[in-house]
């Protein structure tokens, strides 16, 4: 293990595409443990692929880890003292060490065309080679003669020389256990292309020994790569970071989450209205857990509480009803100003409601409207459809509604009699008015369903609502009053 007092963890997306459920996972544990541990978390943007990396892709990406409250302490628009912090600022230092290894004799140039290595993996497979890799022909070319033809422009790849002692590779993972890879599979592969970029296997370990980086936590479809990662570090001489590969995520079904299961990246999450906290909680229960039961766990606990040993080495599965619940369950532990202020202003400021003016709406108005909404919102935008009947002066009283409650015999008696009671009201609040209404059915023979299905359909505009009290109260006298009137002209006798 590198000798850090403190862990160095990085997260190192590819800027190809937007920040995935999957990626996001990763920098959850990754920002967890290290702040966990009172480690540093670095942000490292791994862009060696010119046509598939953009830098607009770049930013989408902190924008999205910015949403969900994971801020890193080294990278990208922080800075730090292990920088630059994208692949594509540190070429001069790839290109460094290949040319160390190939001084060395670690590495090799290699002329093979592509043609003759096809030929060669043919002939491997005709005589059932149980090696079916590169064949190592461009090793027996003397050094200096295939330096020189690389200098003079013939175009060639650089290998990493496996030591052919070198058996096979164990590579020890903190969540899978000991992983043996066969020697046998592992060629001497490319460290750099005939372009002069270096691959994804050499940038990943040149970067993550000179950014000190003391435990490697990513995704376990990367575990394949490790063992070429492990001869990297052996070649440069250097101890590597300790590894954990955390499980894959699932749909359903069963198998690799994608954009058949739906939403994928993380501002699709957004724009759907997930609240960020939540979300993190759910992504960091896709395969770790804090005791096995508790669900709710804020980003504050994760802070404090996450560790390695507890991630499961078996697949995730992403529920989508799941993380609905839980988005529910962070709205409702919202007090009433805080739900107002994070979820109800801007949600009712963006469907150009708030401005629609006839609510006199004062912070006890907004914390009322919170406290009758919060149960009902599984996502914040549905607050606007919810609460859309208090804005405007008048409702429009849907089909359903018109039919099944101001059609039924007994509405307009009902409107009628509820007006009269709520006339004298002198303090117009959900208490008041419950009460005021509560003996109206009674007294005038009608079932309590017939009779608050006419007033309610005459101050919502429908059949289901938030309680029927608090939202007179929310309307105010004058506006209940109105309403009750106008339905009276809809109502049968
Ligand atoms: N850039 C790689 C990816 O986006 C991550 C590599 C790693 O974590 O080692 O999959």
């Amino acid at each position: 293990m590198a000798t850090t007092p403190h862990p160095r963890v990085r997260f190192a997306p590819s800027p190809t595409g937007k920040l995935h459920v999957g990626g996001a996972r990763t920098a959850v544990f990754n920002w967890a443990f290290a702040r966990a541990t009172g480690g540093v978390f670095v942000l490292r943007i791994e862009d060696t692929d010119p046509e598939r990396s953009t830098a607009e892709n770049e930013q989408v990406i902190l924008r999205a880890m910015r949403w969900l409250g994971l801020d890193w302490d080294e990278g990208p628009e922080v800075g730090g003292g292990y920088g630059p912090y994208r692949q594509s600022e540190r070429f001069d230092r790839y290109d460094e060490l290949v040319e160390r290894l190939l001084a060395e004799g670690k590495a090799y140039y290699c002329f093979c065309t592509p043609e003759q290595l096809e030929a060669d993996r043919e002939a491997a497979r005709a005589r059932k080679d149980p090696f079916q890799g590169y064949q190592r022909t461009c090793r027996s070319i003397d050094p200096a003669e295939a330096k020189a033809r690389a200098e003079a422009g013939e175009p060639c790849v650089v290998r990493l020389k496996v030591p052919e002692d070198r058996g096979d590779v164990l590579v020890h993972d903190i969540i899978h256990g000991d992983v043996t890879f066969n020697a046998a599979e592992l060629d001497d592969f490319v460290i750099r292309r005939t372009d002069g970029s270096p691959t994804y296997n050499f940038c990943v370990v040149a970067d993550d020994s000179a950014m000190a980086i003391t435990h490697v936590i990513r995704g376990d479809d990367h575990l394949s790569n490790t063992p070429r990662q492990v001869l990297v570090y052996e070649a440069l001489g250097l101890e590597p970071p300790l590894f954990a590969h955390v499980p894959m995520i699932c749909g359903p079904d069963g198998k690799k989450l994608s954009k058949r299961h739906g939403a994928t990246s993380v501002e699709e999450w957004r724009d759907e209205g997930y609240d960020p906290e939540a979300f993190v909680n759910y992504l960091a229960l896709l395969g770790w857990s804090l005791d096995g039961e508790t669900t709710m766990v804020s980003r504050a606990t994760l802070a404090k509480e996450f560790s390695l040993d507890r991630i499961s080495k078996n697949p995730a599965v992403f529920d989508t009803k799941k993380l609905q619940w839980l988005n529910a369950e962070y709205l409702k532990a919202m007090g009433d100003e805080e739900f107002a202020r994070e979820v109800l202003e801007p949600q009712l400021t963006a469907a150009g409601l708030a401005e629609a003016g006839c609510v006199d709406a004062n912070p006890a108005w907004w914390s009322l409207l919170a406290e009758i909404l919060k149960p009902r919102t599984k996502l914040a935008p549905d607050v606007v459809g919810l609460s859309r009947f208090l804005f405007g002066e008048g409702v429009e009283i849907d089909e359903k509604a018109r039919a099944k409650a101001l059609g039924k015999e007994g509405a307009a008696a009902a409107l009628e009699a509820a007006e009269a009671a709520l006339l004298p009201l002198e303090r117009f609040t959900g208490d008041e008015i419950d009460a005021a209404l509560e003996p109206l059915p009674d007294e005038l023979g009608q079932s309590k369903r017939v009779f608050y299905q006419a007033i309610r359909a005459a101050e919502t505009g429908s059949l289901a609502s938030p309680p029927l009290g608090a939202s007179m109260e929310l309307l105010g006298k004058g506006r209940s009053l109105k309403r009750l009137e106008a339905a009276l002209e809809l109502a049968s006798a």
